[in-house]
């Protein structure tokens, strides 16, 4: 006859062995063995009691390490006690786990998925553009891809965040799992974050930045909370306006919140968008081709704005991405000058923004 069971729970080396059946002088002898047993967290622990005829009192037990793939087979024979050390090979299964961001994503995951560390891990990923929900009026969404690893088709553990998204209204902001070169580790990162050849130039020859990419801002004039969907370069009134990248314009129009504004297509798929515009060139219509040296129009405050800046959003697949990982530091004037800019960013100083995404939404 033989049991099976698990527990699905983490515990330490010691208090799985002596809750089945390994007494003091057992776990004595294991340690002096196997040291690294005592250190390791195991995140789950596999009891086979096997009550054979030549036996009747073998038991052995499966500890799992929570954090690599070891495993250790303690075996249980009369007095005598073996233990195997081996390498796991899980069967790798992907679960993907979605919900509504309810005050703090930490929360929010946790009462998806009740694992503490995934939900840290989640919400420190995100914190450069997210902190909470407070003052968001519509709904915040998550939605993470993580590994499940089983071992001959009993769940053992969860393993790495494979990618992880937020969604505000129309701004999205991705995470996926990468190498770090800087840090030399694999971590969860942004999108593009990594890429060694940014695709876009800046639009202006200015890297002074007024205002980030953020999933929820408080508006310092509306007092509204909301996404800041692209970034706000500090330019003078009049500075020429180029394009991000070659591409065909498809937008061209005027809004009462966008103010004049220009969007362009690429062949990488995505869209750029450039808008309180002073002016837009008369040569540039809907259709027309640009290059990057083609000056599109100027620097302004049409719209809702409160002073003199562009906001320069990029789309992907319908969604404001953050234009920050996509962005080289320098324009394509400046690119001879071989030096790259740092980026001036100053949050304080948020004067020159648009009034609010809500109307932007509106005119759409
Ligand atoms: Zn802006």
């Amino acid at each position: 006859m033989t049991f099976v069971s698990s527990i699905h729970a983490s515990v330490s080396a010691t208090s799985a062995l002596s809750s089945n059946g390994f007494n003091e002088e057992d776990l004595v002898s294991i340690s002096q063995k196997y040291p690294e047993l005592n250190r390791l967290l195991l995140a789950t622990v596999k009891i086979n009691l096997a009550n054979n005829k030549s036996d009747s009192s073998q038991i052995e037990l499966k500890l799992y390490s929570e954090k690599n793939n070891d495993a250790y087979v303690v075996t249980k024979s009369g007095k005598n006690i073996e233990v195997e050390k081996i390498e796991m090979k899980y069967d790798v299964l992907v679960k993907s786990v979605e919900g509504v961001i309810r005050h703090t994503l930490y929360e929010s995951v946790i009462r998806e998925l009740n694992l503490p560390d995934i939900a840290e891990k989640l919400s420190e990923s995100f914190q450069d553009e997210f902190t909470s929900t407070k003052g968001l009026k519509k709904a915040a969404q998550f939605q993470f891809d993580i590994e499940q690893y089983f071992d001959h088709g009993t769940f053992i553990k969860y393993g790495q965040i494979i990618n992880a998204s937020l969604f505000v209204r129309k701004a999205i902001s991705k995470k996926s799992y990468q190498f770090n070169p800087d840090k030399m580790v694999w971590e969860l990162l942004p999108e593009n974050a990594t890429l060694v050849e940014k695709p876009f130039y800046l639009p202006v020859n200015s890297s002074s930045i007024s205002s980030l990419f953020q999933l929820n801002r408080r508006h310092p004039v509306t007092k509204k909370h909301q996404p800041h969907n692209g970034i706000d370069f500090r330019a003078k009134n009049g500075s020429p306006v180029f394009p991000a990248l070659d591409g065909e314009v498809t937008t061209i129009a005027r809004s009462r919140s966008k103010g004049k504004y220009i969007t362009i297509l690429h062949d990488n798929g995505y869209q750029t968008t450039y808008m309180h515009l002073k002016k837009i060139e008369k040569n540039i219509k809907v259709g027309t081709m640009v290059e990057l040296s083609d000056q599109i129009g100027e620097v302004g405050r049409t719209g809702f704005a409160t002073g003199t800046h562009l906001h320069f959003g990029i789309i992907k697949d319908g969604f404001f991405v953050n234009p920050i990982f996509l962005l080289k530091r320098y324009s394509f004037a400046q690119k001879d000058q071989n030096v790259e800019i740092e980026p001036e960013i100053n949050e304080k100083n948020q004067m020159n923004m648009e009034i609010s995404d809500e109307d932007i939404e509106e005119d759409k």
